[in-house]
Parts: structure tokens; C-alpha cells; sequence
């Protein structure tokens, strides 16, 4: 199961009512399986394995993360691949925020486990069940180096113009309020694999990476690196997503906390959980959101509208923040899947050299759906966040 330069790195995402799990091979990308443990905490955890071909799904009690660690561990031993013939290198972490000081993966110490829960305040649903998943992982992988790799590294070039709310700098600077973006894995591995397919040298690139999953981000890439991206201080701010407002004024909250009388948890509540396509359409799929829009429902097509028109402002914007664009880049689940959502966002772009292919936008995989004579290319590139995971764990451990 190991070619010659096999490097197999176990790459973990804890959240923190589940645990994603993926062996791959860090050279080459090929996941020797891949697993979702659900429901940690609840008396029925679930525990989904996939190799090859096959799939397994069990239910098991996982009151926490050391034992959703155990099942996954379980779940290599019976139905595998071995664990020990897999030959591991270590263990990859993602983790959602490194705040200001956590600006490239890093190997996890005592140290870096306290730097993590110290920024914590920052990403508070998501660093936490990160850490849980880290200590259940260096429990159970004792003799393994573990690697954390952050979701807001990719954005360490954000120049301060960017970077900075134009907020009260006392306040911001005590309470480490600026744009530290996220999604950053994925932008940078859809960064480079467009340029790859661009035939350019990833640090000549000049990109718009719109990553369209459940949660949506968009990123200025010049030469390769991230100078502008849509999430802010926590993934709420930008682009409307499956369940997020994205840019509001954020007055709504004074006016919701003053007039209605709720709270800031209900406040936080409607905004990050019931808002974007699930608040305007009714759900937050947008395999849903377009077949309502073809049986010829207002409220869905409203939503899309404003889903691809908000798409539209950031790629101006971002034209404007790059000056030479090579591509825009579309990525994730409705980035990869959806060509009326690609279409709806390019719509009208051809002024700024964005011509779309409307034969090549129903193709799928990696894909080049703008025109011949386009000025600026339009790619579908999918992402694979747990490769780059894997890479970077390999980085760090080499290094
Ligand atoms: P996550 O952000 O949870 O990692 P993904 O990147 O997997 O999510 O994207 C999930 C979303 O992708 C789903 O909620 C759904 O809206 C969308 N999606 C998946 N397949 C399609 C499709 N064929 N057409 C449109 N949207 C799709």
C-alpha cells in the first residue's frame, strides 16, 4: 500500500458535534479512506467509514471526542487499512483561527495547544472542538507528530489596508478585532491548482477564488498570495451563504437588540444559523433553491438573485483591489456543481473581459468554462482541503 514516495498523514477536522477523518498521501493526494464521525455527545454517535469503494455506517455511543477517536480507530481495525502498514507520518490538524500570532502551520507543543485555547475567544464554536480533537489525537497517536494547519494562514499577507475594520483602534487593537478571513486551506490549494491549469507559476497568479460551499468566502489572490478575502473576523461577514447573512449593515443588531427586544445569543442565532439561503429560499441547499426556481417559486429565485448579485459586487471589487485578473475561480460544493450559480454570478461581466461559455459551464471536474476570446479565464477547480492539509503536515514535519 506504499509506493515509493507514499508520505500517509491521518488529516482530522473536529468540529463540534462531529469529527472528519481522511487518510492521504500527502505526495499524491489519493485518500486510502475517509470517514465522518456525527453526533458526538448525543446517546447515538454515527460513525461512517469509506475505503475504496465500500462503505460502512454504524451506530456507536461517542459521548466525546476521545471516543469518537476510539471508534475511528476501531473502524481502521476492522474494516481498514491497517494503520501500522499504512505507515503514518503524523497526524494533521485542521484549526479554524490562529489569530494574530498562529500565521503558518505549525508543530503542536504544549505551547502552541495554550496559543490555540488562547485565541479561542475568537472562534469560539470552532477552536475549542479543534483542540478537544487534537488531544484525543495525541492520546491516541502518542508516537505521531500532530501539525496544526489554519484555516486564516493563507490570509497572513493581507496587507493592513485590508486587514483593518475601520473601528475604534483602542477598542480593536485590546480586542483583536480585524479581517482575519478563513477557508484559507482551500484557497490556497484551488490557488495554485488554477494556476497549474492556467500554465502560469502559482506566484505570477492573479485570481478571484470564490469557495461556494455551506459557508462561502471569496479571495483576491495577486501573485499567489491572498491580499483581500470576504470573511472577516469570524466566517460571517461577505458572501450570502447557506445559512449566514453575509455583509449587513450592522446596525440590524442594535435594532433587533433595541426594538425586538432579543438578545445577542438569538441575535447571533438568526444570523449565522437561520439567515442566507435557508432565511430567503427555505432551505440552504442550492440543489433545492434551483429546482424551486424552475417549478417557478418567487421566494427562491429572490434568494438566488441575491446570491449571485452579491457574487457580482465582490468579483468587481476584487477586479478593482487586483487591477489584472487571469481568472475567476469557482470552487466547493455549489462552486463545483452549480452552473446556473456560476452563470447568475458572471451574468453581465463581459464589459470586464468575463465571458462565459455556457456549453463549457455544464461540464464538470476541473474545467475551463469562459470562452476562447475571454480576457479573463473562468476555471472550475475542485478543492481538496485535506491534501493541502496533508501537504502542509509534511512541510512542517520535513522542514
Ligand atoms: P461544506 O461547506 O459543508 O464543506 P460543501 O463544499 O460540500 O460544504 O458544499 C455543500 C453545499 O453544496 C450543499 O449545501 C449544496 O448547497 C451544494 N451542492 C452540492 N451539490 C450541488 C449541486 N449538484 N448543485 C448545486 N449545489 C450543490
Amino acid at each position: 500500500m506504499n509506493g515509493p514516495t507514499a508520505q500517509h498523514v491521518l488529516v482530522i477536522n473536529a468540529g463540534s458535534s462531529s469529527l472528519k477523518y481522511q487518510v492521504v498521501d500527502a505526495t499524491s493526494g489519493a485518500a486510502l479512506a475517509t470517514g465522518l464521525i456525527e453526533r458526538i455527545g448525543e446517546p447515538n454517535g454515527l460513525v461512517s467509514h469509506a475505503v475504496g469503494d465500500a462503505e460502512h455506517e454504524r451506530e456507536v455511543a461517542v459521548p466525546d471526542h476521545g471516543a469518537a477517536m476510539a471508534a475511528m480507530s476501531e473502524a481502521f481495525a476492522e474494516l481498514g487499512p491497517d494503520l501500522a502498514e499504512a505507515n503514518l507520518v503524523a497526524v494533521g490538524h485542521r484549526v479554524v483561527q490562529g489569530g494574530p500570532d498562529l500565521t503558518e502551520s505549525v508543530l503542536i507543543t504544549p505551547e502552541v495547544e495554550t496559543a490555540i485555547e488562547d485565541v479561542s475567544d475568537l472562534a469560539p464554536l470552532h477552536n475549542p472542538p479543534n483542540l478537544a480533537g487534537i488531544r484525543a489525537a495525541r492520546e491516541t497517536f502518542a508516537d505521531l507528530p500532530q501539525v496544526a494547519v489554519f484555516d486564516t494562514a493563507f490570509h497572513r499577507t493581507l496587507p493592513a489596508r485590508a486587514a483593518t475594520y475601520a473601528l475604534d483602534q483602542e477598542v480593536a487593537t485590546k480586542h483583536r478585532i480585524r479581517r482575519y478571513g478563513a477557508h484559507g486551506t482551500s484557497h490556497q490549494y484551488v490557488a495554485r491548482a488554477a494556476a497549474h491549469e492556467l500554465g502560469i507559476a502559482p506566484e505570477q497568479a492573479n485570481l478571484i477564488v470564490l469557495h461556494l460551499g455551506n459557508g462561502a468566502s471569496a479571495t483576491a489572490v495577486a501573485n499567489g498570495r491572498s491580499v483581500d478575502t470576504s470573511m472577516g473576523l469570524t466566517p460571517l461577514e461577505g458572501l450570502v451563504m447557506g445559512t449566514r447573512t453575509g455583509d449587513i449593515d450592522p446596525a440590524v443588531v442594535f435594532h433587533l437588540a433595541r426594538t425586538a427586544g432579543m438578545d445577542i445569543d438569538e441575535i447571533d442565532t438568526i444570523m449565522n444559523r437561520r439567515s442566507g439561503m435557508l432565511g430567503l429560499a427555505g432551505s440552504n441547499d442550492m440543489r433545492d433553491v434551483v429546482s424551486a426556481v424552475e417549478a417557478g417559486d418567487e421566494r427562491a429565485s429572490l434568494a438566488l438573485e441575491v446570491y449571485c448579485y452579491r457574487l457580482r459586487k465582490y468579483i468587481g471589487a476584487y477586479t478593482a483591489v487586483l487591477g489584472r485578473v487571469d481568472a475567476v475561480v469557482f470552487t466547493a460544493g455549489i462552486g463545483e456543481n452549480s452552473a446556473p450559480v456560476r452563470a447568475g454570478a458572471l451574468a453581465g461581466l463581459e464589459g470586464m473581459g468575463i465571458r462565459l461559455d455556457p456549453a463549457a459551464n455544464e461540464e464538470r471536474g476541473t474545467v475551463r468554462i469562459s470562452t476562447p476570446d475571454s480576457p479573463v479565464a473562468v476555471l472550475v477547480v475542485p478543492t481538496n482541503e485535506e491534501w493541502e492539509i496533508a501537504r502542509e503536515t509534511v512541510g512542517v514535519i520535513t522542514a
